[in-house]
Formats: C-alpha cells, structure tokens, sequence
C-alpha cells in the first residue's frame, strides 16, 4: 500500500474493481514476517515435506512418462477439461452416486473458485464456518457472495444454529464446511449434525459443499461417513495435497452433474485442464493400495506424536483440547487477550501462529489462535511452545 509520502501507483486505478476491493490484512502482513530461519512457525497449513514419498512419487514420474497413449507420449500431452479417464473412474467409484459427475482440479483450491464462479451471483447468501478456512471466505467474498457465518463448536458446524438462521429466512446457496479436522480448529462434525445439515440441504434447497483434504489424516477415534456418497445435495472435493504432496496441485471433487458440467465449462477457460502428468502420478500412487495404507500409517505416527508434543508442552499454560487427525490445533488464549497482538509479541520472541481473526469473515479480532503442530519435530515443538507462553505473559495486561 502506498505512504503518503509514497505517490499511488497509476496502474492501481486500472485494475478492476474487484482487485482494487482486494486488500491485504494486518494479519497477513504480519505472517509476511514469520519465514525467517529464527521463527519456530506454528502459522503454516503445510504438511510435513519430510513425508512426501520422494521416491514413490519418483517412480510413478518414470512410469507415466513411459506409458505411451493413442495420442502419443500421453502424460505430456493436452488432456480432456474433466480429467484423466482412468482417474475419474477411480473417483466415482469412491464418492459418485447416480446423478453426478466427477471433475480432476489444479488442487481442491481450484474447485472451489469454481464452484463460486459457476452458483454465485453478486449479493447471494454463503453460509460458511466461523471460525472457517480462510482460503475459501477469500474465494466466496470475492465472488461477491454474503459470507453469514455460523458457529463452530468441539462438534463442528452447530447445526442447530444453522436451522434457526433458516427457519427465520436465510436463504444461501450453498452451505460451506469441511466436517474433518476442519481448518482452523481440527474438529469434527458429529454424525447426528451430518444428518441434520443433509435434513436442511433437503428442506431448503441449498448446496452443501464438503470440502475434505485432511479425512484421511486421522490418528484416533473412528471414521465418520463422508456426505457426498450419500445425497444428493453435496459437492464433495478431496485433494492430494495432504497425503501425497501439494505441489502436485491435483484435487478432484463429485456433485450433481448440471453443476460439475457447469464447472467444467468454467475449468476450460482457467487451465484447460489440471497436469496431464500430475494426475498420472496421483492416480498410479493413490491406486497403490498396499502403498498408500503404508504411507497414510506412517503420516498418521509422525502427525499424531506431534500433536501430542505439542499439547504435552502448553499444558498447565493453555487448555488445547486433543485433535484425532490433520494438521491443526485451537486455543483460546485467554478471555480478553487479543491474539493479533499476542502475535507481534511472539513473532519477536520466534515463534508464529494464525491469529482467530484471520478466520473470521467479519474479521472481529479474538482471543483463539491455529497452531499449526504438523512441520516441526517435537522437539522443535516443545521449544515453539515455550517461546509462546513467554510472549503471552510479556502481553498480559
Ligand atoms: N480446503 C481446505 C480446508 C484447506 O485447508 C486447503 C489447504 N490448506 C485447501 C482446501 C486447498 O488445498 P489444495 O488446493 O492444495 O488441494
């Protein structure tokens, strides 16, 4: 952003008026700061990149680019918008139902500008998760949707409140949530919610978009049924990021076929398709049953050993409350206490973590904070936590 003593750029007043909307926030620029080499970072959504299966990865590289097709070297050449179809006949066989198709997306993040492009009109209603994964408000406020958020608590989405809000006339088009170890709070949405939120899909004729990256992810507790397979008022996304690598960038998702049609339509003027050869390698290692059991194993040792370290270690500080799977922990940092602030107080003691706010579509500063415990050992763990409860006792009032 320009200084006052700094003259605006003049290309600013050329950009559209949906770019000029887009400003960046004070959190983001503080995150700016966090990729030095001092800072234990506790604020990324990554996963651990010493878990990527470096030579799996490598092998069904070689093998796709050997695989020759009626169109020649087929995994460097233009594919169909939809995806590869091998790959989406490995899909519906997971998540379709009668009535849907399937489509491979450039990551799950595609998927869901996609699905604002294609079902939001400026002024319409997203209910979404507050607090909720940032990436997706980004994509509906830029839409032009009405982001409403709804509450979440240790069981997910609170449905109940979901039911009030319609029952007094909200109307959206889609509902928003991500029922596993949702971002930023690690929760999961209980079973009796899951049926509940289908009752309403039914009832008032909106969208529910189930967005899961991190269900395979879990390391305690029992499976929950995904939505998708099981109505049909549901675009599931799933994506490759968390469980292979996300530089593959290959997420894939199933709905009703009018609305995956119309996605497609839109893909084709993005990226025309998602790699040829990234979906080859996905789908030869994501098909490699023996493979994929022993990797999802040895994700779910390194990620639930870090989760402990690092609950282990603000004990008797905070109160972080056990997360079964994915990547993210919650706390509140205590009533009153700005987290924002709390931050520029850690950031100068090395250590990072998000801010509540920052998944908050209204922006309404809070006491809570992500903590990210997936890509530091536990060691490291320990140390990133004792670095924040120093910078908490430096900020209290
Ligand atoms: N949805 C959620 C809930 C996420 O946390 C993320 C990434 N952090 C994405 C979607 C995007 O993932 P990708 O595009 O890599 O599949």
């Amino acid at each position: 952003m320009a200084t006052p003593t700094e003259p605006a750029d003049p290309w600013r007043s050329r950009l559209s008026t949906r770019s000029r909307s887009q400003r960046s926030s004070a959190v983001r620029d503080l995150l700016r700061l966090v990729d030095r080499p001092e800072i234990l970072s506790l604020a990324g959504g990554l996963p651990a990149g010493e878990l990527f299966p470096v030579e799996r990865l490598a092998g069904a590289a070689v093998d796709a680019l050997e695989a020759a097709g009626p169109l020649g070297r087929r995994a460097l050449q233009y594919g169909a918008t939809d995806g590869e179809a091998e790959f989406l006949d490995w899909i519906s066989a997971r998540d379709g139902r009668p009535g849907t198709s399937s489509l491979v997306t450039t990551g799950s993040q595609q998927a869901l500008d996609l699905v604002a492009r294609v079902l939001i009109d400026p002024g319409d209603v997203v209910v979404a998760e507050r607090p909720g994964y940032l990436g997706a408000l980004q994509v509906f406020s830029s839409a032009g949707a009405r982001v409403e958020g709804i509450e979440v608590d240790h069981d997910g989405l609170r449905t109940d409140l979901l039911g009030e809000a319609l029952g007094a006339g909200l109307r959206p088009k889609l509902v928003y949530v991500v029922p596993e170890f949702q971002n930023p709070t690690g929760v999961v949405l209980a079973e009796a919610r899951r049926v509940e939120l289908l009752s309403l899909a039914e009832r008032y004729g909106f969208l529910v978009v189930e967005d899961d990256p991190y269900g395979q992810l879990r390391f305690r507790g029992e499976v929950s049924t995904a939505l998708g397979p099981r109505h049909d008022h549901v675009l599931r996304l799933a994506s490759s990021s968390k469980v292979l690598a996300p530089g593959l960038r290959v997420g894939w998702c199933t709905g009703p076929s009018v609305v995956v049609q119309a996605m497609v339509v839109a893909k084709q003027a993005t990226d025309l398709h998602t790699s040829t050869w990234c979906q080859r390698i996905v789908l030869e290692c994501l098909s490699d049953e023996t493979f994929m059991a022993a990797h999802l194993d040895s994700l779910r040792a390194v990620y639930s050993a870090r989760e402990q370290a690092l609950r282990e270690a603000l004990s008797g500080h905070l109160d972080v409350r056990p997360v079964d799977g994915g990547l993210f922990s919650w706390v509140d940092l205590g009533s009153g206490v700005d987290a924002t602030a709390v931050l520029t107080a850690a950031i100068e003691r090395g250590v990072a973590f998000v801010p509540g706010e920052a998944f908050d579509a209204s922006g309404a500063s809070n006491s809570c904070a992500r903590l990210s415990f997936a890509s530091l050992t536990p060691e490291q763990l320990v140390e990133a936590a004792r670095r924040l409860v120093a910078a908490l006792e430096s900020s209290a009032p």
